[in-house]
C-alpha cells in the first residue's frame, strides 16, 4: 500500500486523467459535478478531486427555506422524510448490497418512529420537498441525514459507494485501478 493516496493503474490515458474520489458512485452516489472539468474540460486535481468528473446535470438540492424545515424537523422525522426517497434509489440499482443497506435504513426510521402530525405534514407539502428530493441523487439525500444515522450504517453506504468505483462500464478492457482510502 503506497500511503493514504490513491493510485490508478490503467491502459486508457482519458480515463486517468478523467475519474476522480468525487466521481465514486456516479450517477447516483457521486459528489456535485467539478467546475473545472465543466468549464475546461480538465481538471488540475486530477483523481484527488472531489468533485464529480462525470458528466451529468446540476446536483439539485434543497434551497434554503426547504433545508430550515428539514432541521427544525428534527432527527426522527428528518429520517422518516428523507429515508424513503434513498430506499426508492436504493432498490433501483438492485444489488444485494444496496438492499442490505435498505434494510438497515428501514430498521433507523422504525427506531426513530416520529409522532405523525398534521400540521408538519401540510407544511411539507406547501414547501413541495418531495418533488425535490426526488431528483435528488443519493449521496445528496444522504447528506441530510448522515449525521442522524449511527456509524455502521453509513459505513455501509460509504462500503456501496466504493462497489461502484470503478463502473465496469467506462472501464477500458484490462485496465486496473486501485483505490486505497
Ligand atoms: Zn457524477
Ligand atoms: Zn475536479
Amino acid at each position: 500500500m503506497q500511503g493514504m493516496e490513491p493510485t490508478i493503474r490503467g491502459t486508457d490515458r482519458s480515463l486517468q486523467l478523467n475519474v476522480s474520489q468525487g466521481s465514486m458512485g456516479h450517477p447516483e452516489m457521486c459528489q456535485a459535478p467539478c467546475v473545472h472539468m465543466m468549464k475546461n474540460g480538465s481538471c488540475h486535481f486530477g483523481l484527488a478531486c472531489g468533485f464529480c468528473h462525470f458528466q451529468h446535470g446540476k446536483k439539485k438540492k434543497l434551497d434554503k427555506g426547504q433545508r430550515t424545515m428539514m432541521h427544525e424537523a428534527g432527527e426522527g422525522r428528518r429520517l422518516a422524510i428523507i429515508i424513503p426517497h434513498v430506499v426508492e434509489k436504493l432498490e433501483k440499482l438492485g444489488d444485494q448490497q444496496a438492499l442490505n443497506l435498505v434494510r438497515l435504513l428501514q430498521e433507523e426510521v422504525e427506531k426513530a418512529s416520529p409522532t405523525r402530525s398534521g400540521a408538519w405534514e401540510k407544511k411539507l407539502q406547501q414547501a413541495q420537498i418531495s418533488g425535490r428530493l426526488e431528483r435528488m441523487n443519493i449521496s445528496a439525500l444522504m447528506d441530510l441525514v448522515t449525521e442522524c444515522l449511527p456509524e455502521h450504517v453509513n459505513q455501509a453506504y460509504i462500503a456501496l459507494q466504493r462497489s461502484r468505483f470503478p463502473f465496469p462500464k467506462l472501464l477500458p478492457e484490462g485496465a486496473v485501478i486501485t483505490f486505497w482510502l
